[in-house]
């Protein structure tokens, strides 16, 4: 018997990204998802910071979801010398093979263009991982059930509920067994909503005593516009100007949803067949990947990975090397482009946006949530109006229109988040909001007050909880 839990969030914690949470339970040790830091160079700079607890003192990481802001710090934990298993549902396991994969060409690609160009401050520029390093990650990997409890050490045990944010996203519940005091805790993961076309909602776990619970959109609803109308009206826009519409997104995820909804756009004769690109070194394979997970998604049959055709749109091709990527550069609208990384923390949408900002014609389409002090948030606070971004050191004239569709997030909105804690069958004991900007996490805390009328915390980097 194990006597107090004890949780520290190690990340995503007054921001949305890194996200890390360490539960210590009588001296064992596990990490619940494992995040890159994204964003502005100050926050990126905290992926080579020494991880605040020793990776070999940590016995089992558990995952929420694939993503990289939950999953793009592991090759760093284990380099670091964590040797134990990194459980996840079936679907995660599937896309980090090729997320964190990708993620590594990334790093290594950006070095290789830092160097050459002598655009960094570190000489040389390193990656901060490396394929040998994602492949000593791949290893560790143990599958999560969708049904029933797991296993992990002695007195903690797992299990899952869909999230319905991307696929093999997951809530995780932890059981510990301890005398006395509270036994579950839940981990929301990032929260998606019942209004996409491909992924289905998200399920609240029946009860829990302590919860974690994300509040990316805690500040605010989005707006109730099906999303086809408005995706269809700036497909429109652009297209009346001859323009390229540049969409930041991540190759898994958003760009299957977006590359659905164009093709359903196409076959009502709402939008014209225009080419579509997707620019990403692993988009041939996410999805088919993507779609050989129907427990998560709501396609029906003919949609299986063997006939991906009945999925995109008439014109969509992929681009896979950097060299075609730089041609995919110079290509005149009209024109729809799909690159990451979504809030443009790095990588080919960077090179996109630098020939397409400077001129009127070319559309920015957000579709995912862009964090604070991200390039992202500053294109879409400022760009238009400030005229410039700042891309490898260069000022690039911002003329193209900027254009953000929030209910294309495949996060829930705070009327969601709402929803789903209106799901438990009980009021938890304690609350805990993490994974949001600080006026995000403190109005979300605010309206769990007024409608349910339970007590919230914000989640800190300072604080351990004793439970
Ligand atoms: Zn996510």
């Amino acid at each position: 018997m194990k006597h107090s839990i004890e949780i520290q969030f190690l990340g995503a914690a007054g921001t949305v990204t890194g996200s890390r949470t360490l539960v210590t339970f009588g001296g064992s040790r596990v990490l619940v998802d494992c995040g890159l830091f994204q964003g502005p160079r100050s926050i990126r700079e905290r992926n080579w910071e020494a991880f605040p607890e020793d990776p070999h003192r940590i016995e089992a990481v558990l995952l929420t979801h694939a993503h990289l802001d939950h999953s793009g710090f592991l090759p760093r934990l284990v380099k670091g010398g964590f040797s134990g298993p990194i459980f996840c549902s079936a679907g995660t396991a599937d896309l980090l093979k090729i997320l964190l994969v990708d993620s590594a060409k990334i790093q290594e690609e950006d070095a290789d263009f830092a160097n050459r160009t002598q655009h960094s401050r570190h000489r040389p520029a390193l990656a901060l991982y490396t394929r040998d390093d994602v492949e000593d990650v791949l290893r560790k990997l143990k599958i999560l059930p969708d049904q029933g409890w797991t296993a992990i050490l002695p007195g903690l045990s797992c299990r899952v509920f869909r999230s319905g944010h991307i696929v093999g996203a997951k809530s995780l519940q932890l059981g510990f067994d301890i005398d006395g005091g509270p036994r579950l805790v839940t981990f929301s993961g990032d929260v998606g909503h019942d209004r996409m076309r491909t992924l289905r909602g998200p399920e609240t776990p029946p009860e829990t005593d302590i919860l974690i619970l994300e509040s990316t959109y805690g500040d605010r609803p989005h707006e109730r516009v099906d999303p086809l109308d408005a995706l269809a009206a700036v497909v429109l826009e652009t297209r009346a100007k001859g323009g390229v519409l540049v969409i930041p997104a991540f190759a898994v995820g958003r760009a299957q949803e977006i590359l659905y909804m164009l093709r359903l756009l196409e076959d009502e004769g709402r939008i014209p067949r225009l080419p579509v690109i997707l620019d990403s070194p692993m988009s041939s394979k996410a999805t088919d990947l993507y779609l050989a997970h129907p427990e998560d998604h709501r396609l029906d049959a003919q949609f299986s990975k063997n006939t991906p055709e009945n999925f995109f749109p008439a014109g969509f091709g992929t681009v896979e090397s950097p060299d075609d990527s730089m041609m995919a550069c110079l290509q005149d609208g009209p024109l729809i482009v799909i690159s990451a990384a979504g809030m443009l923390s790095g990588g080919r949408i960077l090179h996109h946006l630098k020939s397409r900002l400077p001129y009127a014609k070319n559309t920015v389409l957000f579709a995912g949530y862009q964090a604070e002090g991200s390039k992202g948030r500053y294109l879409q606070d400022k760009g238009e109006l400030d005229g410039s971004l700042r891309i490898h050191h260069e000022e690039v004239p911002v003329k193209a229109a900027i254009r953000t569709i929030p209910a294309l997030s495949a996060h829930g909105d705070a009327n969601d988040l709402i929803d789903w804690l209106k799901k438990l069958r009980r009021p938890p004991s304690r609350i805990f909001l993490n994974h949001g900007d600080p006026a995000a996490s403190a109005a979300l805390k605010a309206r769990i007050k007024l409608e349910l009328g339970w007590s919230a915390e914000v989640a800190s980097e300072t604080e351990t909880i004793r439970i």
